[in-house]
Order: structure tokens, then C-alpha cells, then sequence
């Protein structure tokens, strides 16, 4: 088949996304409608290799290099919906990735800090935000294991990497009231599962979410005792 004009390019485009948003998104149980909205608005072909962009809208995983993935939109609208956000929070990820979860939460408006362990993906995420017109994305090169104390307390914590336990950083900088949500369990046959954990005055309350399998978190999480 000849490669669409660019006109029908963007038509294609355009029906790819809105079989995400209907199909695998709201199809599949997501309800909230600012987070589809968010997902119709982030363009996901610039968060993946140049080659798989014609992917980018199926409900999978993709590569990003350096043996990490970008989640599949089904994923992060589900991690999105769970942090329970109204819009006028201050949210912390960790694992920056590709970007593109820190740009759903951008277009969500809540103030977005966000961390990547990986160098160079750090700095790519860096290049691609810097070209779309978020000002409320604060990024961070490093081991998220000691979260960002300076911005602290978050409304919420996202982890997008899998640790085997919950970083006592990122406890302690979770606000009362606030919600942490994390794949929680080390990468074996088991899998992961999906925690949601909400601190209250007297301490955290868990609610599992579901399995999951994610990547796992590295640096002082796997070292320290
Ligand atoms: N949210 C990303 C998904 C990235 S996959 C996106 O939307 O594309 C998980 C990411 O977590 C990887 O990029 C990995 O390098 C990063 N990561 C793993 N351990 C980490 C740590 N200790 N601190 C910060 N980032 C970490």
C-alpha cells in the first residue's frame, strides 16, 4: 500500500486515537473524563522511536531503549484514575521514561516533578517536553529511591518502575490524604501488584488495584537492606 498523503495521514491518526480512547480506555472501564481527555490531547507518537509511531495508539507496551518501555495507554490512563487528581495538585513520578505518563498528568494541570534514574532517557524527555507547552513539568535526573524533599509533600506519588518494597522517602512525603500508587513486588513468576496506599491522620491504609508487570525500580532499593 502507498504510504497516505498527509491528509490522510492525520485522518488516520485521528481514528487510531479515538479507537484508544473508546475502545481500550473507556471500553475497559475508564470513567474519568478529564483523563481521557488528557489521553486524547498527549501526542503518544512523539513518546516512542521514530519507527514504532504508527504503533503508538495500540493498547501495548512499546520499547523505548535502554531496555525500558513506555507503558500501554491503557496502564497509565488506570494509574492516572487512581491517583483520584482534581487538578490543582502537586504530583511526583517516578521514572520519567519516555515522558509521556509526566504529560498526561501536565495536561491534567497538576504540577508535575518527575524522575529518571537513566541518563539519556532523562535528557530525551527533557528535549520532547521542552517542545510541548507544559510549564508545570519539573524534572530530575537520579535515583527516585530519596524522592525530591524540596518539593514535598505530594498529593500523590506515581511509581512507574516496580520496587520490592515501598521507599520510606516516599512515604514520608506523601501529604495526609494523599495517595501513592505503585506496582509492588520484584520481577518473578508471581508478578506484581497494583497498590494504591493512602495516608491518613494515623498513618497508610493498601488497596490492591490488581497484577500487574512492570520494570523494576533500580539503585538504592535493591542495595540497601
Ligand atoms: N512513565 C514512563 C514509563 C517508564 S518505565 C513513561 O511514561 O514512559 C519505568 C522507568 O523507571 C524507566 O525509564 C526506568 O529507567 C525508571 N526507573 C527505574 N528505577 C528508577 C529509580 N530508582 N529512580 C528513577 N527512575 C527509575
Amino acid at each position: 500500500m502507498a504510504s497516505p498523503l498527509p491528509a490522510q495521514e492525520s485522518e488516520v491518526r485521528h481514528a487510531a486515537v479515538e479507537r484508544m480512547i473508546e475502545h481500550d480506555l473507556r471500553g475497559r472501564g475508564i470513567r474519568d473524563q478529564r483523563v481521557l481527555d488528557a489521553m486524547r490531547r498527549v501526542p503518544r507518537a512523539r513518546f516512542v522511536p521514530p519507527e514504532l509511531a504508527a504503533r503508538a495508539y495500540e493498547d501495548r507496551p512499546l520499547p523505548i531503549g535502554h531496555g525500558q518501555t513506555i507503558s500501554q495507554p491503557y496502564v497509565v490512563a488506570w494509574m492516572t484514575e487512581s491517583l483520584q487528581l482534581r487538578g490543582d495538585e502537586k504530583v511526583l513520578e517516578i521514572g520519567t521514561g519516555s515522558g509521556y505518563q509526566a504529560a498526561v498528568l501536565a495536561e491534567l494541570g497538576v504540577q508535575v516533578y518527575s524522575i529518571e534514574i537513566v541518563e539519556a532517557l532523562a535528557l530525551r524527555a527533557r528535549q520532547l517536553l521542552n517542545t510541548l507547552p507544559y510549564a508545570n513539568v519539573f524534572l530530575r535526573t537520579g535515583d527516585g529511591y530519596r524522592g525530591w524533599p524540596e518539593a514535598a509533600p505530594f498529593d500523590a506519588i506515581l511509581l512507574t518502575a516496580a520496587p520490592g518494597r515501598i521507599p520510606q522517602p516516599l512515604r514520608d512525603q506523601l501529604a495526609v490524604g494523599g495517595r501513592m500508587v505503585l506496582p509492588l513486588g520484584e520481577q518473578d513468576d508471581r508478578g506484581q501488584t497494583m497498590l494504591r496506599i493512602l495516608r491518613t491522620q494515623d498513618g497508610f491504609t493498601e488497596q490492591r488495584l490488581g497484577s500487574v508487570r512492570f520494570v523494576p525500580m533500580t539503585g538504592e532499593v535493591q542495595t540497601s537492606p
